[in-house]
């Protein structure tokens, strides 16, 4: 025992990390995540590597089997893939809408799950609303038409993600709403938050096959205002619509996984990832390529500066958020049949945009707590300031049902631009910051020390 360590003793200083304060940890962290952090490396091999990855598509199975040599060069304890089937939607060749009158064509893309129209394409008269039960007014208008739903973005939010969500059922539910009403094709204003936006962005849709299934397309923003014009100028505007896309039956992938033993507790569990899969343009940068390497950076950088977990800590990258959450209701499932104890989880999905804070699905108490706890750690140093009670991600938020107890944050980095990228040609690896994803990574890595170290003392 040299001097130095005997005369630290005495000042009553330990080496050992868990004797660390959570400021020197916190410091130590964001130092390396910073400095030495690479989500940014790994999003780029991501997206320029292998790109854009539908679920069932070859390129997303690619981005599992690089996903674990990933998990595999990382001191993780176990590295697995989980089998996952999942339906394969394909795109088919470039969508075509064009004003019959004018000859000019609209942007618009297949939303996902959509059916293609007949071969040769079809041409209709638009009907326009904002709101699907504006439907009504039509009666039997309705039928042999294409339906236009344009409900403008409500700009005045500056959470993006809830006026997203204000409008997107309109999207899953738009095309059997007309199909029942014998409309042959639907079109979907696209939810983006850009006013001067000419991309369409993509987004699941909903209906029965063969029931009620007929073409549904988003149309970008610009395009959108065009249509409007020229109907408003002659209501009997023309359309001619035409796509290939369709189901191509279910395809066996996998969700990927990685365990890293906890010393204390190791069948306690807290799951930390995002989902792995993406739509089928632009590269599924910020949806979700930083989610899934900004996850695991914030694990990689814990294990680099020498931290070992109390309790066992799982990565999870989940198979089709996009499409059909068949890769989180599988983990689920398979952790429900082992009797897992599932104590936390922490998902990344809405971008790699400077970190914020994390919403959080937990008691009042456990959130308040949190609030006087670790809100002050984060706050003036880091500009991480919103803890608050919300939501849960959406692939932790479909096993939650299984695990009503497991305390699930939701990372909020900041939501300005995110849907101005979402689900189009412009999610990018260029539209991601390096600083600014890395300090996310640095935020989540801060979040799971504390919550791996002081989830017991967290009240109920
Ligand atoms: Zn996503």
């Amino acid at each position: 025992m040299n001097k130095i360590y005997l005369a630290l003793l005495s000042l009553g200083v330990s080496f050992s990390a868990s004797a660390q304060s959570d400021t020197t940890m916190m410091r130590d962290i964001y130092k390396h995540a910073l400095t030495h952090g690479q989500a940014y490396d790994d999003l780029r091999h991501l997206t320029k590597e292998i790109g854009n990855r539908i679920a069932g598509s070859p390129k997303a199975e690619q981005a599992v089997r690089w996903s674990e040599s990933l998990m595999k060069a990382l001191p993780f304890d176990r590295v697995y893939l989980q089998d996952v089937d999942v339906p394969y939607w394909d795109r088919g060749p470039a969508e075509k809408a064009i004003l019959t009158e004018s000859q000019e064509p609209l942007k618009v893309l297949a939303l996902g799950g959509s059916v293609g129209t007949p071969k040769g394409g079809i041409e209709a008269e638009v009907i326009e609303v904002e709101y699907l039960s504006d439907l009504k007014k039509f009666g039997g208008d309705v039928y042999g038409k294409i339906v236009f739903v344009n409900k403008p973005w409500d700009e005045s939010l500056v959470e993006t993600g809830m006026a997203y969500g204000l409008n997107t059922s309109q999207r899953s539910r738009g095309p059997a709403e007309v199909a029942k009403l014998g409309g042959i094709a639907y079109l979907f204003r696209s939810l983006s938050s850009s006013t001067r936006d000419d991309y369409p962005h993509t987004g699941g849709t909903r209906y029965t096959q063969g029931i009620d299934s007929i073409p549904a397309m988003a149309i970008s923003v610009v395009s959108a205002e065009r249509l409007h014009d020229a109907l408003q100028k002659n209501p009997k505007a023309k359309v001619f619509l035409e796509q290939q896309s369709g189901w191509k039956g279910i395809v066996p992938t996998h969700n990927v996984i990685a365990e890293w033993k906890g010393t204390e507790h190791p069948d306690q569990i807290i799951t930390i990832g995002g989902h792995i899969d993406s739509w089928d343009v632009g590269e599924g940068a910020h949806d979700n390529g930083t989610g899934i390497t900004g996850t695991l950076d914030a694990v990689r950088t814990l294990m680099k500066i020498g931290y070992k977990p109390k309790h066992t800590i799982r990565v999870v990258f989940y198979m089709n958020e996009e499409n059909g959450v068949q890769g989180s209701m599988k983990y689920g499932e398979a952790a429900a049949e082992n009797k897992e104890t599932m104590i936390a989880a922490i998902e990344s999905d809405a971008g790699g945009f400077a970190p914020r804070g994390f919403d959080i699905k937990a008691s009042r108490q456990a959130v308040d707590w949190i609030q006087q706890q670790w809100k002050p750690l984060f706050e003036e140093q880091y500009w991480v300031s919103r803890f608050l009670q919300g939501s849960p991600g959406v692939d932790s938020g479909i096993w939650a049902a299984q695990f009503p107890n497991t305390v699930m944050f939701n990372f909020r980095p900041d939501p300005h631009r995110y849907f101005d990228l979402h689900h189009t040609e412009k999610d990018v690896f260029e539209a991601v910051d390096r600083r600014e994803l890395q300090s996310g990574v640095a935020a989540i890595a801060s979040l799971l020390y504390l919550v791996d170290s002081h989830i017991g003392e967290m009240p109920q």
